[in-house]
Order: structure tokens, then sequence, then C-alpha cells
């Protein structure tokens, strides 16, 4: 069995990958730091809809963690051939110069390092070099790395664009080891992560900037994140799918 990890997927836009991955048959790791039940939750849903699925605890920002993670699903019966890079945070809405380095460093340690580190263990499954039988990596990254979010999380927003300068150079890397790596963009997405940069309702706020005139659901992003990973993509690497409602 094809066994596909997304981070941070207790919730939001990895909640609904989670969800539609197991409907197209992945047995999918389900990655949470302190939300046991929702984690299980997500569990529940997939196993009710027939589906496969486990929780793992792991705080991607520590990397003696995510080498556990590994390791665990290493235990699974079946094989590690597509990994989400998902979990992501903001903090508080503020200006540059109100930014300390300890946030920024917090923000970076996540997005940024988690996610090298992360790829850095599923390249070392999925390589055809390490006798791997392949697999597709996709990076959810944000509209922020183009836009820059000025006056919200410059932070956040370059944290983004590492995340894309990742998937540029990790796609070129393993291309040859029958290792897909693509990104998706999502632009303004109803998930409580708004509520963490203190506005809750921040995506109904800019609906009417965004060319759709509207905010997107986690389900839309969880459908560009499934095509990527599927064998429709195959000759797709490099890549990154804007899903922003045109912004
Ligand atoms: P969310 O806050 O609901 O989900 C993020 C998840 O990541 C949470 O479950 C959180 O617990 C988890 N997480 C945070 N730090 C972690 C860590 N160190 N280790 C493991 N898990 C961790 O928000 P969301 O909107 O579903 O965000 C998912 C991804 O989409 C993020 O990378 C986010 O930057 C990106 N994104 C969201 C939007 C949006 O408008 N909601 C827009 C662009 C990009």
């Amino acid at each position: 069995m094809n066994i596909a990890l997304i981070t941070g997927a207790s919730r939001g836009i990895g909640r609904a990958t989670a969800i539609l991955l197991a409907q197209m048959g992945w047995r999918v790791a389900v990655n949470y730091t302190r939300r046991r039940d929702a984690a299980l939750e997500v569990v529940d849903v997939i196993e009710q809809q027939g589906g496969s699925a486990l929780a793992i605890q792991a705080d991607i920002a520590d990397e003696a963690q995510v080498i556990a993670m590994f390791a665990e699903i290493d235990r699974q019966p079946g094989q590690l051939t597509a990994l989400v890079n998902n979990a992501g945070i903001l903090f508080q809405q503020a200006t540059l110069e109100q930014l300390s380095a300890e946030r920024i460093n917090r923000v970076f340690a996540t997005n940024v390092t988690g996610s090298f580190i992360c790829c850095r263990e599923a390249v070392k499954r999925m390589g055809h070099h390490h006798g791997g039988k392949g697999g597709a990596i996709v990076n959810v990254s944000s509209a922020a790395s183009r836009i820059g979010a000025p006056g919200e999380y410059i932070d956040y927003a370059a944290s983004k664009g590492a995340m894309d300068t990742l998937t540029k150079g990790l796609s070129l890397e393993v291309a040859a080891q029958g290792i897909r790596v693509n990104g998706v963009r999502p632009g303004f997405i109803y998930t409580e992560m708004h509520a963490d940069g203190g506005e809750p309702q921040r995506v109904d706020r800019l609906a009417a900037s965004i060319p759709m005139q509207r905010g997107g659901q986690p389900e839309e992003i969880a459908q560009a994140i499934a095509w990527l990973l599927s064998e429709d993509a195959s000759y797709i690497t490099g890549s990154i799918i804007d899903a922003a409602g045109g912004r």
C-alpha cells in the first residue's frame, strides 16, 4: 500500500487533503503537534469511509521528532510515496518594525527548516538511488510569497518564498531519482489560521479584492494537491499552481 504523509493534517487544508487522499486509495499518515483528538477525528472520518489512516505526533520544527515520525512510518506496512509539506504557522499581524528575531526564527523553523527536513527524510525513502520506488512531494506555499503580506506578516511571506525556492531546487535535484516536487500557492482560504493572525474574519474582509469575489475552501486546495501527487501529473515537476481565485 502506498503511504502519504501530510504534515499539520488535524485541521484546515491538511485535514481536507488527508480525507481526499484516503478516498483516492492512499494510506494516510496524519501528522499533528498537539491536538491528538482532532487528528484522531480525521483518522475516524477516513476509516468510516473505508479508508486507511494513522495519526502521528511530531513537531516538524524539531529534527529529532521528524526523524522519529519517519521511523514510525517505516514500521507501517507499505511504502511512503507521497509527502505533503502542509504544516505552517504565522503570528499576529504586525509591521516589519515590530518583528523580533525570535518570532522570525520561529516562523522559519517550522515553515522552512521543517519542510526541508521532511523533504530530506522523504527523499531518502523514495529515491531510486536509495532503492526506493519514487514518489511525489507537494509543498504548500502561499500567494503571500508573491504579494509579500505588507503590514500583516512579511516573515511568513518570506518563509513561503523560501519554500518556492525549495520546490524549484529539489525538483531538479531529484528529478532523475523518480521523485516529482511541486508546489501549491493558496490564496485566501477559510481556515482557522487567520484567527492565529488575530483576524478570524480576514477572508471575508478581503473577498471583494479577489477577482473571483470569494475566498476559497480547504477542499479546493486539496484537489490541486491531490492532482499533483497523482499519476495524472506524471510529467510535472518543479511547477507551482496558484489556487487563489485569480489573486
Ligand atoms: P491551519 O492553521 O488550520 O493548519 C496548519 C496546521 O499546521 C495546523 O494543524 C497546525 O497545528 C500545524 N502545524 C503548525 N506548526 C506545526 C509544527 N511545527 N509541526 C507540525 N504541525 C504544525 O491553517 P491552514 O490554512 O490549513 O494552513 C495549511 C497550509 O496552507 C499552511 O502551510 C499555510 O501557510 C498555507 N496557506 C493557507 C492559506 C489560508 O488562507 N488559509 C493561504 C495560503 C497558504
